[in-house]
């Protein structure tokens, strides 16, 4: 066993992973807009420090083939992808309607340039990911672009446009039977709840702030439903949780949802406006008790797809994801 430091994880099984990383080297590119708190700028910077730190030679680094548009569809509305592509900056006033319906070109999910892409990219990274773990080439696989899980079937929210976590976990549902879907953003996971909310193949389990804030559910009392009852867990919390009152909760829930549903693979959301000092969050982690979840969920040696999602000052983004890359998968 290994006694901590940065070199060697704890847990059941200290073993060596195989890790691979998809990185699009044209991500920095897109950009919301002028004061717009979502910046895909911070996965570009995440890749530098990992690049400068010479860490990446522990990985298998890989540029996501872009998601196909039938991939969109497998979870997203026909008509809504229809519009996802063919909408510009430039004509979207001309599709007034089917933006509200969509909640497009509103302040939190503005129509940019190459806004189809982007959503194609970082999809695709997460897709990608998902298959690697299937047919066994990877035993942990990152996607820091991913993870935007508010997005829903048939419209955008809260920065997301496609939901890349629903469409990496249905790949996943192609070879394994259980699939446990962990999300540590400072929000609830709403939109990859929504859409498992009535199977027990995924069970969904959710830390996140409640009460007035940003997107509302995440009740405790919401627990699934039909076949899907008790396969929704939800962890409600009030601003300003410290690493230690954190992991006096994620470690045994953690550890009794591992024992009782026994996934095949596991995907983690590993929000990090979460972090102590974001523009958006309201918790108090610092980046150590961040990455002591993505250290946990390893050390079950199961399947691990590790996404992005929220985070909105950049340079603490992307020192916790280089920091949960190297320290917490592959070192080891
Ligand atoms: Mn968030």
């Amino acid at each position: 066993m290994n006694t901590g430091g940065n070199s060697l994880p704890s847990g059941p099984d200290g073993s060596k992973r195989k890790v691979c990383y998809f990185h699009d080297p044209d991500i920095g590119n897109y950009y919301y807009g002028i004061g717009h708190p979502m910046r895909p700028y911070r996965t570009a910077m995440t890749f530098s420090l990992l690049k400068n730190y010479n860490l990446l030679q522990h990985m298998q680094v890989f540029k996501p083939a872009p998601a196909q548009e039938t991939d969109l569809r497998s979870f997203h509305a026909d008509d809504y992808v229809d519009f996802l592509k063919r909408v510009t900056p430039e004509n979207q006033k001309e599709h007034l309607l089917q933006l509200k319906r969509f909640n497009l070109g509103v302040f939190d999910c503005p129509v940019f340039d190459g806004l189809y892409s982007y959503c194609r990219s970082y999809a695709g990274g997460s897709i990608s990911g998902a298959v690697r773990l299937n047919n066994g080439l990877s035993d942990i696989a990152v996607n820091w672009a991913g993870g935007l899980h508010h997005a829903k079937n048939c419209g955008a929210s809260g920065f997301c446009y496609v939901n890349d976590i629903v469409l990496a976990i249905l790949e996943l549902l192609a070879n394994h039977q259980r699939v446990l879907y962990v999300d540590i953003d400072v929000h609830h996971g709403d939109g990859v709840e929504e859409a498992f909310y009535t199977t027990d193949r995924v069970m969904t389990v959710s830390f996140h702030k409640f009460g007035n804030y940003f997107p509302g559910t995440g009740h405790i009392l919401d627990i699934g439903y039909g076949e899907g009852k008790y396969y929704s867990v939800n962890i409600p919390l009030h601003e300003g949780i410290d690493d230690e009152s954190y992991q006096l909760l994620f470690k045994p829930i953690m550890s009794k949802v591992m024992e009782v549903y026994r996934p095949e693979a596991v995907v983690l959301q590993c929000g990090a406006d979460s972090l102590s000092g974001d523009r958006l969050g309201r918790f108090n982690l610092t980046v150590k008790g961040h990455a002591e979840c993505v250290k946990y969920m390893r050390s079950f040696n199961v399947p691990l797809l590790l996404l992005g999602g929220g985070g909105y000052t950049l340079r603490n983004v992307a020192r916790c994801w280089c920091y949960e890359v190297f320290s917490r998968t592959s070192l080891n």
